[in-house]
């Protein structure tokens, strides 16, 4: 595939929060994932940021859309702290470059 999405976790916190499946304390993992567009794999664009949780006990893996809202307040203050990272945007940023380098010593 030329151009696509691709994800990767930009945080991760464990928060002092009992599992609402399990009944487990501590047990669960929360990620901040970022989506980015992808030319030639090549990150271009961002597409935003979303939650996700994860129980290391019982496996169950929420999407920030369904948790509860205790886990859902500690994904929003962890995704407050998690800025997008600036590589996401890395070819977007090559072709300004160039584009400035081409105006500067190649225009008369
Ligand atoms: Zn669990």
């Amino acid at each position: 595939m030329i151009a696509g999405k691709k994800s990767t976790i930009l945080k991760s916190e464990t928060p002092n929060l009992t599992c609402p499946k399990c009944d487990k304390k501590n047990t669960i993992t929360l990620n901040i994932i970022g989506d980015y567009g992808h030319l030639l794999l090549i990150p271009f664009i961002s597409k935003g940021k979303r939650g996700e949780s994860n129980c290391s006990n019982c496996k169950q893996v929420l999407s920030h859309k369904d948790m509860k809202s205790d886990l859902k307040l500690a994904y929003y203050e962890l995704k407050e702290h998690v800025k997008t990272p600036i590589w996401f945007y890395g070819g977007l940023i090559a072709i300004k470059v160039m584009v400035i380098y081409k105006i500067i010593f190649i225009n008369p």
